[in-house]
């Protein structure tokens, strides 16, 4: 069975059933270590969600933008223009 421990810190090898909470070779503290670490994944996570949909919220805003300026002036949408690349008769 591989059931080794290893401190999360340090790398050092850990009892088995070594149950204190500090590490013996760095005294890191390997009950909120691991909490520690992953909250702050959390909350980079979280920051990078919010920062995808603020960047998608900018882009429908500039999109919404452009489409009432290019309506205003009678001209097809830029990326419809593009889309539907019908040859003109
Ligand atoms: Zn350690």
């Amino acid at each position: 069975m591989k059931e080794d421990k290893f401190c999360p810190h340090c790398g050092g090898k850990l009892k088995l059933f070594y149950l204190k909470q500090t590490c013996p070779h760095c005294g890191v503290n390997l009950l909120t270590y691991n909490m520690e670490a992953r909250l702050e994944q959390d909350a980079q996570k979280a920051a990078a969600e919010v920062d995808a949909l603020w960047n998608r919220l900018r882009r429908l805003d500039k999109a919404r933008l452009i489409e009432k300026h290019y309506t205003k002036k009678g001209k097809p949408l830029p990326w419809e223009s593009a889309e539907e690349q019908t040859p003109e008769a």
